[in-house]
């Protein structure tokens, strides 16, 4: 059984690479690669700092996804 902070933890990946990374919101790729670690969302919220510190944040809720795409850019 999955409890809720399995949920969290594996909606929210936090990386290092890409630099400067403006809050954006994204659909997957069309292909599924951005699916492959088992993330099964709408979309994801994603941003990174001046040292490259990133976060991504997967999005299940098409709702709650629409309601982000109003406030940042979407692609
Ligand atoms: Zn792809």
């Amino acid at each position: 059984m999955t409890n809720k902070e399995d949920i969290v933890l594996k909606n929210q990946i936090t990386w290092v690479g890409e630099v400067n990374r403006p809050l954006t919101l994204f659909r997957p790729c069309e292909c599924g690669c951005d699916l492959r670690y088992g993330n099964t969302g709408v979309g994801f919220l994603t941003a990174s700092d001046p040292q490259g510190n990133g976060f991504t944040i997967w999005i299940e809720s098409e709702e709650v996804f629409q309601g982000l795409a109003r406030e940042v850019e979407e692609y």
